[in-house]
C-alpha cells in the first residue's frame, strides 16, 4: 500500500513539485530564523541560569570569609581577649563566642606577627602563601598531615587601626566536599581556583593534582582581575562546559581567588542550542509536511481528474460502458456525473444505432433479393418457354435454330447476372500497399484493350511521384468495369479514350473520359444503383461493384460531366502522406 504513494501521475507530480515548493522554500526561511530564535533564546536563558546559580556559590564562599572576619572584629574589639591573646588566642576566646564559632565550621585560629611569622595556631598546618599588607580576606592552601586543602580565612590587625602588633587570623578549613557542596547547592559544576602570586590552582577537581588555571583568553584575565567582574563562556574548562568565571575579591579590591560554576556540555541543551542541528531539524520537519501536504492535496485534486482521463479515453476506445466513480460533492463531482450521463447517452444512441442498422440491412437485404429474383425470373421464363416451343414436332430447323439461340443468350445473361452478383457480394478484406494511383487503372486498361477494336488512348498524368494507399487487384477491377462500359458505349465508331490524372488539397484525381454517346441526364441519378442497366445484355452490377471497390479503398467514384462529348468517371483517393 505505501509504496502506491509514490507512483504519481505526471499531473500529480507537478502539484505535487507546486505545493513542495511554496510549502518548503518559506519552511527552509522560517525554520532557519527559529533555529536562530530558539537556539538564542535558549543560550540566553541558559546563561542566565549558570549567572543566578553562580552567584549563590560565590555567596557561599562569600559567607565563609565574612564570618571569619566579623568574628575576628568581635574578638579583636574585646580589650579582655587582646589583653591575653599573646598567652594562646584559642583559650582566651570567651565561651559563648567559641560556641558562635564552633557553629559557623570557623576551627583555625592563628596569630601572627606583624612580620607574618606564625605565633600561634590551632590546627598543626602550614600556611605556604599569605596575605599581603591591608588585605582582610583570602584563600588559602594549607597543608595539613601532608594533605593539601584551602582555607577561607578573615584577616584582623590588632589594633585595628594604627600600626599592628598582631594578626589574628581565623578561617574555615575546605576541603574537597566544600565544591561538592557547592554543587549540590546549585546544580552546577563548582571549581574553586586559589591564587598563588600571579597565577590560580585548583586542588579538588582531581584528587591529589594542582590544576593551574589556563585555556582562558586574556582579554578574560583582565576582566577578571582588573575589572573585578565575572567572565561568562560558552566554552569553559577546555570547551567541556559553558559557565561563569567569578573573582573572589576581598574588601581591599584584591582578587584572593576565582570560583568556577558551570553546566557541562551535553544532551538536549547542546541540541536547543546549536542552531544548524534545530535548523536540520526544523527543516526536515517542514519538508516532511510539505511533501505530506502535497502528496494529500495532489491526489485530492488530481485522483478525479484521473477518474475522468480514464473514462475519456474508454470512451475513445469505443467502450461505451465507460463510468467515472464520483468522490466528491465538488465541480469534478458534477464533472464526474456529467460524464457518466454523457456516457449512458452514447451507449443508448449506440444501441439505437445497432438497431436501426440491423433493421436498414435486413431491409436492403430484402430489396436485393426482391431485384434478383426479378432479373433472373425473366430469362429463366424465356428458357423454359424456349425449351417448351423447341419440343414440337411442326417447329422447322429455322425456328429451332432460333429457340436454341434464344435459350444459349438468356442462359449466358443469367450466368452473367450470377457472376457479377458473387463479385459484390464477395467480402474480400483489402490487402492494402503503397502505389502509383495509375497503375491499377493502366493495367485494368491493357486487359480490356487486348483483343478489341484498336482504340486511341490519351494520357494526361500530373500526379507525378505521389502515391496511395490501396488494394490494387480491387481496383483494377473497379476500373476494368469502366472500361468495359466505355468500350461497348463506343462500340461501333473510332475510339476514343483520355486518361487523366491531378493532385489537388491532398487528394489524386483519375478520370477516364471516352467519345461515346455520353450518359443521359435523366438516367444519372440511378447509375450506380444494382441491377440499373439500360443494355440488353447487361446486369447493371458494373458500376454498383466499381463503386464500392473505390469505397473499399478510401476513394470515390462518381460520373462528371465530360469535357465534350462522351461519359467521365472520376475516382479520388486521399495522397499517402509521409512518402
Ligand atoms: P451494365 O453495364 O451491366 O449496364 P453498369 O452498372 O456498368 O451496368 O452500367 C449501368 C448503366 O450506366 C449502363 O447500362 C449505361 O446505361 C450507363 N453507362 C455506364 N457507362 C457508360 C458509358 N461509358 N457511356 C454511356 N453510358 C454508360
Amino acid at each position: 500500500m505505501p509504496w502506491q504513494l509514490f507512483r504519481l501521475g505526471r499531473l500529480q507530480r507537478k502539484v505535487l513539485l507546486v505545493i513542495s515548493v511554496i510549502v518548503i522554500v518559506p519552511m527552509l526561511v522560517a525554520g532557519w530564523l527559529a533555529a536562530e530564535w530558539v537556539s538564542i533564546s535558549f543560550e540566553n536563558r541558559l546563561q542566565q541560569w549558570i549567572v543566578d546559580a553562580a552567584r549563590a556559590n560565590q555567596n557561599w564562599l562569600q559567607a565563609y570569609q565574612n564570618d571569619a572576619v566579623m568574628l575576628g572584629r568581635v574578638l579583636v574589639d574585646d580589650e579582655a581577649y587582646v589583653a591575653n591573646i599573646e598567652r594562646n588566642p584559642e583559650a582566651a576566646i570567651p565561651p559563648q563566642i567559641r560556641r558562635i564559632s564552633q557553629e559557623l565550621s570557623i576551627n583555625l585560629i592563628q596569630l601572627y606577627a606583624p612580620d607574618k611569622k606564625l605565633l600561634y595556631s590551632s590546627l598543626p598546618v602550614e600556611v605556604n602563601a599569605l596575605w599581603e599588607r591591608g588585605q582582610t580576606e583570602a584563600v588559602l592552601k594549607v597543608v595539613r598531615k601532608q594533605k593539601t586543602m584551602l582555607a577561607a580565612v578573615g584577616i584582623t590587625p590588632i589594633p585595628r587601626t594604627g600600626k599592628p602588633r598582631y594578626y589574628l587570623v581565623l578561617g574555615s578549613l575546605l576541603g574537597q566536599d566544600f565544591t561538592e557542596e557547592l554543587a549540590q547547592l546549585t546544580g552546577l559544576k563548582a571549581r574553586l581556583y586559589y591564587r598563588e602570586g600571579k597565577n590560580y590552582f585548583d586542588l579538588f577537581s582531581t584528587p591529589g593534582e594542582i590544576i593551574a588555571l589556563k585555556g582562558l583568553p586574556a582579554q578574560a584575565f583582565h576582566r577578571l582581575e582588573k575589572d573585578k567582574k565575572s567572565y561568562y563562556s560558552q566554552e569553559a574548562e577546555g570547551g567541556l562546559y559553558r559557565g561563569l568565571y567569578t573573582p573572589i575579591v576581598d574588601p581591599t579590591g584584591r582578587v584572593e581567588a576565582i570560583m568556577f560554576s558551570g553546566l557541562e556540555r551535553r544532551g538536549v541543551q547542546e541540541v536547543l542550542t546549536n542552531q544548524v542541528v534545530l535548523f536540520l531539524f526544523i527543516s526536515l520537519l517542514g519538508i516532511v509536511i510539505g511533501v505530506l501536504t502535497g502528496l494529500l492535496l495532489s491526489r485530492i485534486v488530481v485522483r478525479p481528474l484521473q477518474y475522468l482521463r480514464n473514462g475519456v479515453m474508454q470512451l475513445a476506445g469505443q467502450n461505451f460502458n465507460a463510468n467515472v466513480p464520483i468522490t466528491s460533492n465538488d465541480e469534478l463531482g458534477d464533472l464526474a456525473k456529467a460524464f457518466n450521463a454523457m456516457a449512458a447517452r452514447l451507449r443508448e444512441a449506440r444501441d439505437e444505432q445497432t438497431q436501426r442498422f440491423q433493421t436498414d440491412k435486413l431491409a436492403a437485404m430484402g430489396e436485393l433479393s426482391a431485384a434478383l429474383a426479378h432479373e433472373i425470373r425473366n430469362p429463366i421464363g424465356i428458357i423454359n418457354t424456349s425449351a417448351a416451343l423447341l419440343d414440337r414436332p411442326e417447329n422447322d430447323p429455322v425456328k429451332r435454330a432460333q429457340l436454341t439461340r434464344m435459350i444459349r443468350e438468356e442462359s449466358l445473361r443469367v450466368s452473367n447476372l450470377v457472376q457479377d452478383f458473387l463479385q459484390l457480394s464477395r467480402h474480400r478484406q483489402p490487402g492494402f500497399a503503397v502505389i502509383d494511383p495509375a497503375q491499377p487503372m493502366e493495367r485494368a486498361l491493357e486487359i480490356a484493350l487486348a483483343g478489341t477494336k484498336p482504340v486511341r488512348v490519351h494520357k494526361q498524368f500530373n500526379h507525378d511521384a505521389v502515391k496511395i494507399k490501396a488494394d490494387p487487384g480491387l481496383l483494377q477491377q473497379a476500373w476494368s468495369n469502366i472500361f468495359t462500359n466505355a468500350l461497348q458505349a463506343m462500340h461501333g465508331k473510332k475510339g476514343e479514350l483520355v486518361l487523366h490524372t491531378a493532385v489537388a488539397d491532398g487528394q489524386v484525381l483519375l478520370s477516364v473520359q471516352d467519345n461515346g454517346p455520353g450518359v443521359p441526364a435523366e438516367i444519372m441519378p440511378r447509375l450506380f444503383e444494382p441491377f440499373f442497366t439500360t443494355k440488353e445484355q447487361g446486369t447493371g452490377l458494373g458500376l454498383t461493384i466499381a463503386y464500392t471497390l473505390a469505397e473499399a479503398n478510401g476513394g470515390r467514384l462518381q460520373a462528371a460531366p465530360p469535357e465534350g462529348s462522351g461519359a467521365r468517371f472520376v475516382m479520388w483517393f486521399p495522397v499517402c502522406k509521409g512518402l
